[in-house]
């Protein structure tokens, strides 16, 4: 694959930048990518090798607390450009990608590094670097102990030279330093002062880019060598994004490392006081903004998600509303459940509780409803005052950064949310950080892992793990078709990939051959395919692993006597697709009936009463939901009573309300997100006794 190269795009000569590398650079080895602030395209940032910030206007005022108003100022400023600029910078930083600064470049590093400019050179200073018809030429000094004189084996040499503005002197910042000067003393290039466990970073104030010369002058083609030459050595953990439904890469995008996490650890620490000052009708009223860009952007969004994940295009869109409505129940509810309680006011005593946010929180979340399960979190999270420090799943990391997008779009300041890419070793990072929570979201394996590891940390650590939620058909249902139709619904909906899927039925002896027969049929009618088109209702496995469980619990249920009524097998292609599978005669000595199969499969039991139904729903190391089918509410209501699980669904299966607390028992985690209780999860109240 290429190493791409990000050049900001410019109105000014931008032309110059993409002809400065011919074919003898690029070659197969590199390819140039534009970054441009009018599209803000930075999902094409996060896959680029390394950056050139462009020259151009000059960067708006406010960024280093300049003057309105100077000599030679442009007519128009681009803030968006300057914004755009900050966060390819902040990322190539992080990441430590090779960054090469030209003009307006190196003074944009610099005023990001904490420096100010000199904001007109004056007339004296301007005769020398100014650029009326043609660049200006003038001598320069190196720094002989400078990376610059590395790169370039001169001392001295000659620039071309179009700017009016430079690098103030007396405000340079200590983690820059100035290595190359015009006889003027006017700064003309910049490195870091402490290069060590950094990326490449150079930044010159003239044009190496259309120097007469730039074939041979050691200025030019130099500098050009040692940046494609840092791309090459720069170390870059990149992780593929596979299409489920096809096996292609979609792309492949950058990881974080442990110091570009440390990094933006940092960063929140710097802005996580100030969002909780925030007032909290500001912080509800950019929330919703949020939830109307995801409404706004829905189509984009829902395509994302079901190209990573696989889910059919229509069910990536209920799972973006169903987000919305969410947030909606959150943001209506936040200020009744954040605010100031008094508990007792009277004899000259005071007494009160005060939500304060918990800090930092660490929000390590599923692949299988990004939307709904970060929503569950960040969203409670950020209304709270926290500020959030987000890994979405390795197979969920496009949607993670779209996500990102819409939140800072939204107004939730760059310094509050903060996205880690990666895997298990990025989540495993995020445990050693001194975060002030972890909220997780995902198997019982990592989430015991995660609880044990956190436990000295002496910090909230809340867990929403995974499930084998049974559901009990009784011998009072009126409507057998229409039951088996909606509780095959419960089982395969999302490909069965959701935490309170229906995992185990179980159905009375008196309507079990009725409703075996029309749960099979229901599952026969379903297309299975491309998650793209129309009507499919069964798109792609969204990991290429689960496959194999699948099989195993297959296998090993048949092995044990039981009747495979339909399906059963992979589907052949470079996709990962399993045919919806239905097994009868199964028992609890088998997988399918214990383990959570997180996929297109189900195993149907008969009963003879309610109460070995209720012994066999209890029969599980799981405690997510459970679900009664009957005319009679009392008998539903009795034997829910008497499950241990976090939720009781009467006539209905797999759903979750935002009012209602969400909650497993037993291996299916603790804690709750969503009501009243997930919103107050996020705080830690602390009681105030005020005398007079
Ligand atoms: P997973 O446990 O494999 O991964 C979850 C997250 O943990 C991912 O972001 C992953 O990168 C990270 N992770 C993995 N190892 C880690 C480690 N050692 N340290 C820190 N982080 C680590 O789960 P998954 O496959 O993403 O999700 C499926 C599971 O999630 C199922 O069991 C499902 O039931 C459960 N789930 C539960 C709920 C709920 O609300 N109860 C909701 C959705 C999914």
């Amino acid at each position: 694959m290429r190493k791409k190269i990000g050049l900001s795009f410019t109105a000014t000569n931008y032309a110059n930048y993409l002809n400065w590398f011919d074919e003898n650079d690029l070659g197969n080895s590199f390819e140039l990518v534009t970054l441009s602030f009018e599209a803000n395209n930075i999902e094409d940032m996060l896959q680029c090798d390394g950056f050139i910030l462009t020259g151009g206007v000059d960067v708006h005022p406010s960024n280093y607390d300049g003057d309105e108003m100077y000599p030679n100022m442009p007519n128009t400023f681009q803030p968006d450009r300057d914004n755009f600029e900050s966060k390819i910078y902040r990322h190539a930083k992080q990441l430590k990608l090779p960054i090469l600064g030209i003009c307006r470049g190196q003074q944009l590093v610099n005023i990001l590094e904490g420096g100010r400019l000199t904001q007109d050179l004056g007339d004296t200073k301007n005769q020398v670097h100014r650029k009326l018809e043609t660049d200006k030429k003038h001598s320069i000094e190196i720094d002989s102990s400078s990376l610059l004189y590395m790169i370039s084996g001169v001392r001295s040499g000659e620039v071309n030279s179009a700017h009016h503005q430079c690098i103030d002197p007396l405000y340079l910042p200590e983690s820059l330093k100035p290595v190359a000067f015009a006889d003027d003393q006017t700064i003309e290039a910049i490195e870091y002062s402490d290069p060590s466990g950094k990326g490449f970073m150079l930044c010159v104030q003239w044009h190496p880019e259309r120097m007469d010369n730039k074939e041979f002058n050691p200025l030019s083609i130099n500098i050009k060598k040692a940046f494609l030459d840092a791309i090459n050595n720069s170390v870059k953990m990149k992780m593929n994004i596979i299409n489920p439904a096809n096996g292609k890469i979609i792309r492949a995008v950058q990881q974080d490392d442990q110091s570009s996490l440390e990094s933006k650890f940092k960063t929140l620490k710097d802005g996580q006081t100030a969002w909780s000052k925030v007032p909290l009708p500001k912080r509800i009223e950019t929330l919703q903004v949020y939830s109307k860009l995801l409404a706004v952007n829905i189509e984009t969004l829902a395509k994302t998600l079901t190209d990573e994940v696989g889910k059919p295009l229509q069910q990536s869109r209920n799972e973006i509303n169903g987000s919305i409505s969410r947030i909606e129940w959150l943001t209506n509810n936040a200020e009744k459940y954040l605010a100031e309680e008094i508990m007792n006011a009277a004899a000259g005593m005071t007494e009160l509780i005060r939500y304060e946010p918990l800090g930092i929180v660490c929000n390590i979340s599923a692949w299988n409803y990004p939307y709904l399960v970060g929503t569950n979190v960040f969203v409670p999270a950020l209304l709270a005052g926290n500020a959030v420090f987000y890994k979405p799943s390795e197979f969920a990391t496009l949607t993670g950064l779209q996500i990102e997008k819409l939140l800072k779009e939204a107004g939730v300041p760059d310094n509050v949310f903060q996205i880690a890419i990666g895997g298990a070793a990025t989540g495993e990072e995020l445990l050693s950080l001194p975060l002030d929570g972890y909220f997780f979201t995902g198997s019982y394996k990592t989430g015991k892992y995660i609880y044990e590891k956190v436990a000295p940390k002496m910090v909230p650590c809340q867990c929403e793990l995974g499930g084998k939620d049974p559901l009990y058909v009784t011998d009072d249902v009126e409507d057998i078709v229409a039951v088996a139709a909606g509780t095959a619904d419960g089982a395969f909906y999302n490909n069965g990939q959701s935490c309170c899927a229906v995992e185990r039925i179980y159905v009375h002896e008196k309507v079990y051959e009725a409703y075996v027969d029309a749960f099979v049929k229901e599952v026969q009618s379903w297309k299975i395919g491309n998650p793209l088109e129309d009507g499919v209702y069964l798109g792609a496995i969204s990991r290429e692993s689960q496959l194999e469980f699948l099989e195993h619990q297959v296998a090993d249920a048949i092995a044990k006597g039981a009747t495979l009524q339909t399906g059963g097998k992979r589907i052949e292609g470079n996709g990962y697709f399993f045919e919806p599978t239905v097994l009868t005669n199964v028992n609890h000595s088998m997988s399918v009936m214990r383990e959570e199969s997180f996929g297109p499969i189900i195993g149907i039991m008969k009963v003879s009463n309610d109460e070995e139904a209720l012994q066999l729903m209890n029969d599980t190391s799981y405690g997510l939901t459970a679900s009664v089918y009957s005319t009679s509410r009392e008998r539903a209501e009795k034997i829910l009573s008497a499950t241990d699980a976090g939720t009781g669904y009467w006539n209905c299966c797999d759903r979750v309300s935002a009012a209602l607390p969400w909650s497993g028992r037993k291996h299916s985690g603790f804690g709750a997100t969503l009501s009243h209780a997930g919103i107050r999860a996020f705080t830690q109240p602390k009681a105030f006794h005020l005398r007079g």
